[in-house]
Parts: structure tokens; sequence; C-alpha cells
């Protein structure tokens, strides 16, 4: 018996004349992470991707795992793969459901004939292989509505597929499928959570992290490339723009007033930002700004953020609330990092009394208290690149 996985496509299924565009980025991406396990082979037939192990590491269960993180996949399907005749499959089945089966009190068949020359119809094929079931498991009984256990029998061209679990995919597009976007990455739980639902809809996803030392430590540092390498489980490769912006903020504490600290310290970030998208050819930023979080995330404070501008900004957590995020956070595995307790620039020279509703105008006004061109200029020159690998040992480019 040969073991197999099928991975059958989440919203590409829905696409219509570009489908094949999808489908090729998806199996690339698919390609790309299990390398890394083993040798395997490829087929793409009726909206899934076969994927057959090819030799001696490439280990069925490692790679299910890996694939549990890849977007554009609605659901994962380890099976066994049997000629298309009944009886050696009824023959094998209480060997092969035996793992699946331990425990469940209930099942169901599922019978499904892509292959129409099949002797039997569907119901048929449920009859027959209920009946060796409940031979083979006395134990356990039927259940149509709402079974522990679905075992599914598929006929398809190549040969008859028996399968008892479905795992569901992590859903979304393939990573590139959008384009790319550059990530604001902090130190904290909300913008690695970003990310990953940017890259979820089908964004590469490249991060910009601003740093003000010696105000902020080469930990603090450290703690958001460790995340940028958690972020490559979903995202794929990622690039890392490290930006000093320690006179930036200098500058912001020695000329302007003190209740548009931050305000105007998120306008210049988003305008380094900008500059690198236009440079690079990212399409739009991403934060992890949620709305009324915090002072700098009011209604007027992100209207006067955003007006620093040009491209678009994408805020996929605006409307969740913390709980919300934290619990994506655990699930991508970043959590545990995010709150390491090392300070971020935002929270150097902080005012005590931000304003919360700032208006555009006055804060135009006090960023006008000093010329920020030759530091941005010389922040984007001294800016640092280095790219993270899925699965592999960091690289520096400059
Ligand atoms: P996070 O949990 O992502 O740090 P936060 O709730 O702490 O968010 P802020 O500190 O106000 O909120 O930051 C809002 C957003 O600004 C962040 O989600 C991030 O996108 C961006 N940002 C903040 N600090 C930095 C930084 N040092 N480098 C890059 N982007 C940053
Ligand atoms: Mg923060």
């Amino acid at each position: 018996m040969k073991e197999l996985i099928m991975v059958k496509y989440g919203e590409i299924a829905l696409k219509g004349i570009n489908k094949k565009t999808f489908e090729d980025m998806l199996q690339s991406n698919i390609k790309r992470r299990l390398k890394k396990i083993g040798q395997f082979g490829y087929e793409r037939m009726q909206s899934t991707i076969y994927i057959e192990p090819l030799n001696e590491e490439a280990d069925v269960e490692a790679a299910t795992d890996a694939l549990k993180k890849v977007f554009g996949i609605g659901a994962i399907q380890k099976c066994a793969v049997y000629p298309k005749d009944i009886e050696v499959v009824k023959a094998d089945l209480g060997e092969y459901l035996k793992e699946a089966l331990e425990g469940a009190k209930t099942f169901k068949i599922e019978a499904k004939r892509a292959d129409k020359t099949f002797p039997l119809t569907s119901p048929e094929i449920q009859q027959t292989l209920g009946d060796a079931v409940l031979d083979a498991f006395p134990e356990i009984g039927v259940d149509v509505h709402n079974p522990d256990v679905t075992v599914r029998l598929e006929i398809r061209d190549n040969g008859a597929y028996l399968s008892a679990k479905r795992i569901t995919g992590a859903g979304g597009m393939p990573v590139g499928s959008s384009g790319k976007a550059l990530l604001m990455l902090s130190g904290g739980i909300d913008s690695p959570v970003a990310g990953y639902m940017m890259a979820k809809r089908g964004l590469v996803v490249d991060c910009i992290h601003y740093v003000s030392p010696p105000y902020t430590s080469d930990r603090a540092l450290t703690k958001v490339q460790k995340l940028c390498e958690e972020m490559t489980d979903f995202c794929g490769d990622i690039m890392f723009y490290c930006v000093p912006f320690t006179e930036i903020q200098e500058a912001i504490r020695d000329n302007c007033p003190e209740e548009y600290f931050t305000v105007i310290m998120r306008r210049l970030m988003i305008k380094i930002a900008d500059r690198f998208c236009k440079k690079d050819g990212y399409g739009a930023m991403i934060t992890g700004e949620s709305l009324a979080q915090v002072a700098s995330q009011t209604l007027s404070a992100i209207d006067c953020t955003n007006a620093a501008a040009e491209l678009p900004v994408f805020r996929p957590l605006i409307g969740m609330d913390k709980i919300e995020i934290t619990e994506i956070a655990r699930k991508i595995g970043t959590f545990e990092t995010s709150i390491l307790p090392y300070e971020d620039c935002c929270t150097v020279f902080s005012p005590k009394h931000p304003r919360t509703k700032p208006k555009l105008e006055d804060v135009l006004k006090a960023e006008s208290a000093f010329d920020f061109d030759a530091l941005i200029e010389k922040a984007v020159a001294e800016t640092t690149v280095k790219r993270y690998k899925y699965g592999e040992e960091t690289v520096f480019l400059e």
C-alpha cells in the first residue's frame, strides 16, 4: 500500500481563467517547503495536488505538518492508494484505518466516484465499505449526521484513495499571488499577527523595523529578528530592513512640542517605509494598529499618520480586540517571543500626555519646526537589509 497526501485548494478553486497561475504558485510554494523534508512527486488533477513521497526521508507526517502552514490550501488529506478494486480496499481497510478509528464511537463513509466507469455507484460503495468497517471494528457504530470519524473513498482515474482524516488547511491565497508589501514590525504582539494576516491574502510580506540605539538595546533587535524567523513559517522568505532612527527621534524631542512626539514619529516611520516601498517595488505598507488600542491609534491619530503615506497602508487588525489578536499570536507561534520584555523605540521619549485627538493641521505645524528631509535621507542610506530564509540560517546582504 502506498500512502500519499492530497492537497485540496482553498479559495483558488473558485478562480476563473487565471486559476492556473494561482495553482502554479501554490505548487511551487509547497515544493519549496517540502524540499527540506525529502523528495516528493507532484501531480495535479481536479482541484487537488497529489503529493507522493519518493525517497526514504520523504516523511508523510512531517510533510503534513509543513503543509498546515502553507496559504492557499483548503484541506490536507493523507490517504492510502489502492487499485480500483473494492475487494482489495476491503481487505486492507482494517489495518489502514486502525489508528484513525481508535477510540472513535461512530463513523460514516463518504464515497466519491470521479471515475464514472467504476462498476459500483457511490451509495453502493458506501454500503459495502460501511459493512467492512463494522466487521473490522465491531465496537463502533454508524452515525451519518455527526460521526466522530468520516472515512472517505474517492475513485479517481489513477486508483482508489482511502482516507480517514481531513485536516483543515491554512486557507487564504498562495503567498506571492497578490504582490508584495512592507510590514512595519515592532517587537509587540500585534504586528507579527498583522503580517500573518496579509500573507494569508497572498502578499509576500517583508519587514521594516526602526531602532534607536542606545535607547533601544541589541536584545530588543534580536527579539524582532527572532520574530522574523518565526514568521517565515507562514510567510516564506522575508527581507528585513533595519532603520537607524535615533537621530530622527532626538530631533523630534529637541524641536517639536511634546504632546505631538508620537504622532510625528509615526509619520516619519511611514515616510521612510513609503520610500523603501517605492524603491523596492512594494505595493503597500502593513501595520499592527487596532482602533482605540492606544492614544496613537485613535481615529484622528490614524488620520494624521495616514496623511504621511502615499501608498496604501493596510491595518488588518483595525477591528480586532487584544484577546482575538493574542489568540492568533499563540496559534502562529510568535506570542512567547513578543512578550519578552524589551523596549521598543516607540516608548523612547514618549509623552506623558499625548494628544488623543490631534488635528492634521496642528501636527503639520508642529512637524515643520524642523526640516527632517536630510535625516530621512541619512536613515534610508544607513538602513541594513538581511534576508531570512524559510528553515535556513540567516544571510547578511549588507
Ligand atoms: P505592536 O504590538 O505591533 O508593537 P502596539 O500595540 O504596541 O503594536 P504601537 O507600539 O503603537 O502599538 O505600534 C503600532 C504599530 O506601529 C505597530 O503594530 C507596528 O506596525 C508599528 N511600529 C511600532 N513600533 C515600530 C518599530 N520600532 N518598528 C517598526 N514598526 C513599528
Ligand atoms: Mg509596540
